[in-house]
């Protein structure tokens, strides 16, 4: 598989490494610590293009592959894992929805605030009662005239409190109706947010969203209802891929600031990298980084091609996101008590490393649609 980005797209990659080196990176631990990213960022974000970064030039984005799109959120978790977070949710979940299943006038109305940074996207499907097993959802549309009525309740929502418009799985009409996906604007009556704390990716906005009664034109509904699973079901495994490419960039980042860190310290009147414990350990998290970006590409690469990626974003992820955890968790093994501390960076990374095995399909899940996947190809009954 050619995993090659082109000119255009590798000038791109380069100029967002940069961006992150400069603007990000030395404010990631403030950032993390006041929970909070400055409210300009999505401006920002959005001047360099990464705010409809797949999305096709002529409907207002930059037209990235997925594999550039991958490098792209790899680079900004290496400088700050909360910022990945959310540039990915708000690209694949968000604006690759709407790009998928929206009509022209949906389209005109809701891509250019998102793309232009005016309104940041959440993907509202998960609630307190249904996780993995999505399709439990209770948050129900009953039409009233020309409008829809939104009641229930989203959890840990990405971009919950801080969203411009807000994309909402509910059943319609009944509690067994079939699926819709609404596009819902924040500025609605009866929504009501709350921020939720989390143990990593501190500094992007996680939140419930209640939906009380909230109505909705007939003209938010996104596509076919009844096809809406089908659709929300591809969009994450979209979704999967640059969530294993924010776990290579976590790795990446843990991997740096342990090599780096060897190379400094001095016991026993040497670098730390001189003994063959600490050697280990940085051989095993350059591996098996080299591999989770082989795999992210490998699944990014089939997307490009048109090829279902069910399969492959999986295991990418999988393995993205266990490798992220464990180079966050050698790399404060390598900075011994320092590496407890606020004063190092690696203790972020550990926890926000953590929400990769979680976000969009815990690592269980993802192993459950590999191993499926396996079973058929070797003449299993498993279902997909
Ligand atoms: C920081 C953060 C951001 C998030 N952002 C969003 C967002 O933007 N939009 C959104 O809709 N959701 C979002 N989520 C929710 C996330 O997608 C869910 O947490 C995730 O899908 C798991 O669901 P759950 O938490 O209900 O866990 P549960 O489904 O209750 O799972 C609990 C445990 O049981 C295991 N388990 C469940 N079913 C099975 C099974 N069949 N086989 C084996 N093991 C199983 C799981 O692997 C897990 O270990 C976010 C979560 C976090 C923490």
């Amino acid at each position: 598989m050619n995993f090659d980005l082109g000119e255009d797209d590798r000038l791109l990659v380069e100029g967002v490494r940069e961006f992150c080196e400069r603007e990000i990176a030395p404010h990631a631990a403030a950032w993390d610590e006041a929970e909070a990213m400055p409210e300009d960022l999505p401006a920002r974000l959005a001047e360099l293009g990464l705010l409809g970064m797949e999305l096709p030039e002529e409907t207002g984005g930059v037209g990235l592959s997925a594999v550039a799109g991958a490098a792209v959120v790899a680079e900004l978790a290496r400088a700050s894992a909360a910022v990945a977070l959310s540039v990915a949710a708000h690209n694949a979940l968000v604006v690759g929805y709407v790009h998928r299943c929206a009509t022209a006038e949906q389209r005109d109305r809701c891509l250019p605030p998102l793309v232009d940074g005016r309104w940041l996207g959440a993907f509202a499907l998960s609630e307190p009662a249904a996780g993995t097993d999505a399709t439990a959802l209770e948050t129900v549309a009953r039409k009233a005239g020309n409008d829809y009525v939104l009641s229930g309740r989203k959890t840990t929502i990405t971009h919950g409190t801080r969203a411009g418009l807000y994309l909402v799985a509910a059943r319609i009409e009944t509690g067994d109706g079939p699926i819709g996906t609404f596009a819902v604007e924040a500025d609605r009556p009866g929504i009501e947010k709350t921020r939720v704390p989390t143990l990593g990716m501190c500094a992007c906005d996680v939140g419930d969203v209640t939906f009380a009664d909230v109505r909705v034109p007939a003209s938010g509904l996104l596509g076919t209802p009844g096809e809406s699973w089908r659709d929300l079901k591809a969009v994450l495994d979209r979704g999967r891929i640059n969530v294993a490419a924010m776990a290579t960039g976590i790795a990446h980042a843990a991997f740096e600031a342990a090599r780096d860190y060897a190379k400094e310290r001095r016991q026993f009147g040497r670098p730390i990298a001189d003994f063959q414990a600490i050697q280990w350990k940085l051989a095993d998290m350059a591996t098996r980084l080299e591999a989770a970006r082989l795999l992210v590409m490998q699944a990014a690469a089939a997307h490009d091609a048109g090829l279902r990626v069910r399969e492959l974003a999986a295991r990418a992820k999988v393995f993205a996101a266990e490798t992220a955890v464990d180079a966050a968790n050698d790399a404060v093994q390598i900075h011994g008590g320092y590496g407890y501390t606020r004063e190092y960076p690696v203790e972020r990374y550990l926890r926000d490393a953590r929400l990769c095995g979680i976000g969009e399909g815990t690592n269980d899940v993802m192993r459950l649609l590999v191993g499926r996947a396996v079973a058929r190809r070797f003449g299993g009954g498993a279902q997909a």
